[in-house]
């Protein structure tokens, strides 16, 4: 639990249990948008050169509205540095933020995250001039990760952006787009669902080192790696959350995420599973599907506490 800035000696010591392959040094968030509120009259589902399923959704925009995008997007607000930490742009060379691609020149978003190509809007027929493409989060219910556009803009900003994009004028963020000097392991390789490593079950991890990020989930994530390290001492079996609880489907989301493509969480609705089609029917309002969510996650919780002798 050393955080996204654990110390030289300690991070060599993790990077020999890891392989350097599996710990990363900076990460780049793309922004997340609830799939329900993407309008599907302009956006489309489809995969590059038609390779592969259903997991796309491509935003098609012809010369005008990319123009209009572009230039919105080069006069957005950035986040400044944290303090002490100015150095943090230059550890994003190879993967820049898209308002830093945007600046070196108008095309070449076009031919970076942007590009429309082996993409057919199916409203023209036509390969459209630019194109947004939005790829299905595994283990997030319904819920779409912008591809490539990982960013320093502020959060008001972003939405006042990104909503300038066909078919997100209404969208509605489960996250916004971040980039930071951060420590973290590649925790759906390394780690399983009770935040031992696979591979070295005595090491746990937790907080933001373990691929989660703010103060709840570090204390969440610690107080579940503190009890199954607790555990092993006394001699117990380790345990895993429930799967319903907020805690669980975080530790579900470490242990099973695409670790292709992984990147830090923060504890969301759409991380835990999602509600049966015909509750879905009866709760219609998000808030009353959250309040159901949370009854269900608190049941769980409780009983799982019971069930390993820990609800003391
Ligand atoms: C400027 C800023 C603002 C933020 N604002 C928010 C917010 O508003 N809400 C929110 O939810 N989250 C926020 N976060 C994120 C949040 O702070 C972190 O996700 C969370 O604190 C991570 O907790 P942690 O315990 O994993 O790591 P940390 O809080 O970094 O704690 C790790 C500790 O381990 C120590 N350590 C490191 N190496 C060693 C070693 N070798 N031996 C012993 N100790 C060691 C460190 O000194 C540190 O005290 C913010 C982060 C930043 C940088």
């Amino acid at each position: 639990a050393a955080g996204p800035l654990a110390s030289s000696a300690l991070v060599k010591s993790i990077g020999a249990l890891t392989g350097e392959n599996d710990l990363y040094f900076f990460d780049a968030i793309s922004p997340i948008v609830e799939g329900d509120t993407i309008n599907y009259d302009v956006a489309f589902k489809a995969a590059r050169y038609g390779k592969g399923g259903d997991d796309y959704v491509n935003c098609p925009m012809n010369k005008e509205e990319y123009d209009r995008f572009y230039e919105a997007l080069c006069v957005a607000e950035t986040v400044k540095p944290h303090e002490g930490m100015e150095d943090e742009a230059k550890f994003f060379e190879g993967c820049l933020p898209i308002e830093e691609i945007a600046r070196r020149g108008r095309d070449t978003l076009r031919y970076g995250p942007m590009k429309p190509v082996g993409l057919i809007d199916p409203r023209t027929g036509l390969q459209p001039y630019a194109c947004v493409q939005l790829r299905l989060e595994n283990l997030l219910a319904d819920a779409y990760n912008i591809v490539g556009f990982q960013c320093h803009i502020k959060y008001g900003e972003q939405r006042r952006v990104l909503q300038l994009i066909p078919g997100l004028e209404q969208a509605e963020f489960i996250r916004f787009g971040q980039m930071h000097r951060n420590t973290y392991i590649c925790s759906p390789r390394l780690l399983r669902e009770t935040l031992q490593m696979r591979l070295h079950p005595r090491v746990l991890f937790a907080g933001q080192i373990s691929g989660i990020e703010g103060y709840t989930e570090a204390m969440a994530t610690g107080m579940l790696a503190g009890m199954n390290a607790a555990r092993l001492a006394w001699g117990k079996e380790t345990a895993a959350a429930p799967r319903w609880s907020a805690i669980g489907s975080l530790a579900f989301y470490l242990a099973h995420a695409d670790a292709k493509n992984f990147q830090p969480a923060n504890t969301t609705f759409a991380l835990l599973p999602a509600l049966e089609p015909e509750v879905r029917k009866v709760a219609k309002k998000k808030s009353d599907r959250h309040r159901i969510q949370v009854e269900r996650g608190l049941t769980a919780f409780k009983a799982w506490l019971n069930e390993i002798g820990e609800s003391d």
